[in-house]
């Protein structure tokens, strides 16, 4: 460590609500000679907000080999920087990642100011198992990779979390109840700490109905929480659900999930439930 040197700090931004920055957060990120920020045309209204006139500079995936070089330089010299992202905790889907490496490996102090993070205060209020969870992040937007993930995923026994956009969280919960199964209990936290906010607790198909028929409940952000994969489930359902799908693509669903329970061994009754259409 060397004494004469800056610190990064790593500071959590509000989620939504603007009276969730913490009074740590707002004098670290006065103190600092530069704040690092995914966009700083988004970061600009919060720091006006709070008076804060630091010097912003842009961190993002586009530019972080650069940015990173800079940064290292500014800590150098004496200068603490902040790094903040466009909400929540920095890293934590989002940028900063090369950096706080980068900083740590050449013997800087890297810090963190704590605040809001969407996955942790959704799964604080969803109800579902909380002592170990999974926190997955995005699902991959393209079908088979998204199924591909989800599958190697059905047998997980922790609480999995997810974060999903408005354009895709309907394409998502359809996808999760064809793989996890419509029965499984699944939580979508949305809108937290907006005004908007909805916290539905539901099994996933009826997640992917309710979602599909009404609008306004894709609108905003959303962090989705499935239930761990139940032990005493039976083992051959994840890849009876797997052949259920790609049959009742061309079958009616009960000779689809009869054919899947023949061809796994799977219980064609669990292959069946929630697709009684
Ligand atoms: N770094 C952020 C954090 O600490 O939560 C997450 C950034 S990630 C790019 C953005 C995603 O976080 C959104 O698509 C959504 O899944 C989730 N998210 C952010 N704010 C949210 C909110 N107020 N309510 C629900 N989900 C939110």
């Amino acid at each position: 460590m060397h004494p004469l040197t800056g610190t990064l700090w790593v500071v959590a931004t509000p989620i939504g609500h603007l009276d969730d920055l913490s009074p740590r957060a707002t004098d670290t990120l006065r103190r600092a000679a530069l704040i690092a920020a995914e966009d700083t045309r988004h970061s600009r209204p919060l720091l006006a907000h709070y008076g804060i006139a630091t010097a912003l500079t842009a961190l993002h995936e586009h530019n972080e080999r650069e940015a990173v070089a800079a940064l290292l330089a500014r800590l150098a010299a004496g200068d603490d920087v902040a790094l903040i992202a466009d909400a929540g905790t920095p890293l934590i889907s989002d940028p900063g990642y090369r950096l706080v490496r980068a900083a740590r490996s050449a013997g800087f102090r890297v810090s963190p100011v704590p605040g809001a993070c969407a996955a942790i205060a959704a799964l604080s209020v969803a109800g579902l198992a909380s002592d170990r969870f999974v926190f997955e992040g995005f699902l991959p937007a393209k079908p088979a990779a998204r199924h591909a993930r989800l599958q190697a995923l059905a047998s997980e026994s922790r609480t999995l979390v997810f974060y999903e956009s408005s354009h895709r969280i309907e394409e998502s919960l359809a996808a999760l109840a064809t793989v996890f199964g419509a029965e499984r209990e699944a939580v979508l936290a949305r809108e937290l700490t907006k005004r908007f906010e909805t916290v539905l607790a539901l099994p996933l198909g009826e997640l992917a109905t309710r979602v599909a028929s009404d609008a306004d409940q894709r609108r905003g952000e959303f962090v989705l929480l499935v239930a761990g994969h139940a032990e005493e489930e039976d083992a051959r359902l994840p890849e009876g659900r797997r052949v259920f799908a790609l049959l009742r693509d061309e079958l009616p669903p009960a000779r689809a999930a009869r054919l899947a329970a023949a061809i796994t061994g799977a219980p064609r009754r669990a292959l069946y439930a929630g697709n009684e259409s």
